[in-house]
């Protein structure tokens, strides 16, 4: 069952919480005084299918940054602070539609309560987080080491210090890199907490450890009917963290749109390079993300039209050549060569 329970809270134009739809977020990794790379890639990312996008400040050039990159995007913006309260009041002052900032090292209650006034005023969210990295030391010690439960001790902690300036507009993270003690951790918050939760599986790493730990982590988590918001951190091109995150949704039946590649594993039987194919395959599918069709990439003429019939259009590879076929019926044979070419004629034909 999924958790509905939670506060409603509003994004930009974005709602999350109470029961609506899991949204995906990503971090751009320009340099957010970069005003074209910044919307450049937050652009890329939109087009993957990214709900929000979160971008550092790390000074005023940055906070000034934000009022540019906000009139050439079109989905909400997440102002990233650390230490600097005034550049979470400035970055909101230039439009960001939420900021995340960490209570505890933004320079004590008198600046915290500056932070949550200008919150206040604009009715922008603010995320408090832990990260198992930076527990505080007196909670490490006491509980004998970074456990889920010291974790949580510290996000209440961070939480009350909102609520106790008069204020609830609130999503709450807890992140870390130990897949199992995250999903614990979110198990515990989950039933204290009353305000959304953002997801992820911390520092996971590179494509493959990264998508691995955060499908584990962050499914395990989802299929226990916890969190609102989802990002999957990985070391490398943020568009691949909004493709792996759909992924995660759609698996879970949580996310309908989008299209679903289903490719075969590739046996004795295979006859052309499949390999490449899906590649290319996946490839020339980005342009069409906003599409909802299940597409199959399979290696022979043997099982494939079997297998393929599930999709809406797919490939059975033969010798040299393939089979373009669309819901379970071959309709044109080609030579390898052309594979890609006569699937995306077929595609547009079909689905466009
Ligand atoms: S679809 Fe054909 S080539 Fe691919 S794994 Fe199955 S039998 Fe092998």
């Amino acid at each position: 069952m999924y958790r509905d329970n939670t506060k409603v809270i509003h994004i930009g134009d974005r709602v999350i919480g109470g029961g609506n739809p899991v949204l995906i977020q990503s971090m751009t990794n320009t340099d957010t005084r970069d005003v074209k790379s910044t919307v450049e890639q937050i652009l890329k990312l939109e087009e993957a299918g990214c709900d929000i996008v979160r971008c550092t400040v790390i000074d005023h050039e940055a906070a000034l940054a934000i009022a540019g990159i906000k009139k050439q995007i079109h989905i909400p913006l997440v102002a990233d602070i650390h230490f600097d309260h005034r550049m979470a009041i400035e970055a909101m002052e230039n439009g960001a539609d939420k900021i995340r900032i960490n209570p505890g090292n933004i320079g004590g209650r008198d600046r915290l309560l500056e932070v949550v006034s200008a919150a206040k005023e604009r009715d922008i969210p603010i995320r408090v987080g832990v990260n198992s990295g930076s527990l505080e030391r007196d909670i490490v010690d006491r509980y004998g080491g970074v456990t889920a439960e010291g974790i949580v001790e510290s996000a209440m902690d961070k939480v009350s210090m909102i609520e106790e300036a008069g204020y609830e507009n609130i999503v709450v993270s807890v992140k870390s890199s130990d897949v199992l003690m995250s999903v614990h951790t979110h198990e515990l918050l989950a039933a204290k907490c009353p305000y959304p939760l953002h997801v992820g599986i911390t520092e996971a790493g590179s494509l493959l450890s990264g998508n691995i730990k955060s499908g584990v982590g962050i499914g395990i988590i989802l299929y226990e009917g916890i969190g609102d918001t989802v990002r999957v951190s990985l070391t490398g091109d943020p568009v691949e963290e909004v493709k792996s995150a759909r992924i995660i949704l759609r698996s879970l039946g949580l996310f309908e749109g989008g299209i679903e590649i289903v490719s075969c594993p590739t046996c004795g039987r295979t006859q052309i390079d499949l390999i490449s194919l899906e590649e290319r395959v996946r490839k020339m599918l980005d342009k069409y993300s906003s599409l909802n069709i299940k597409v199959a990439v399979m290696g022979c003429a043997v099982n494939g039209p079997g297998e393929a019939k599930e999709a809406d259009i797919g490939v059975a590879g033969g010798n040299g050549e393939g089979l373009i076929i669309r819901k379970g019926e071959i309709i044109r044979k080609v030579a390898e060569s052309e594979i890609v070419e006569a699937l995306e004629d077929e595609l547009k034909k079909a689905f466009l």
